[in-house]
């Protein structure tokens, strides 16, 4: 399985990205943490719907396969692009 994490600018850990695959299957996986709750009640409830296993409350993941993953290298591509004509 290959991983890879991928921080977000503000450094924070919550916000990490992790870019996992296998050699072998035509998909892979982005997973997210997802947002915390600032309510106790809210907290307490996603921790009942994760110990029920109704929702995970902590981490979510999008599955893509190669058609929609390529569909976001070309993306990310041309920001980088943009942003570099706009650094210099
Ligand atoms: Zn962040």
């Amino acid at each position: 399985m290959k991983i890879n994490y991928f921080e977000c600018a503000c450094s924070m850990a919550a916000h990490v990205i992790r870019l996992s695959y296998f050699s072998d299957d035509d998909w892979c996986s982005l997973e997210m943490h997802l947002n915390e709750h600032n309510s106790f009640f809210k907290r307490l409830i996603a921790a009942f719907k994760h110990v029920f296993k109704i929702q995970s409350c902590c981490f979510s993941d999008t599955v893509l396969d190669v058609t929609t993953a390529t569909r976001m290298k070309e993306t990310l591509e041309e920001f980088i692009k943009a942003n570099d004509r706009a650094s210099s």
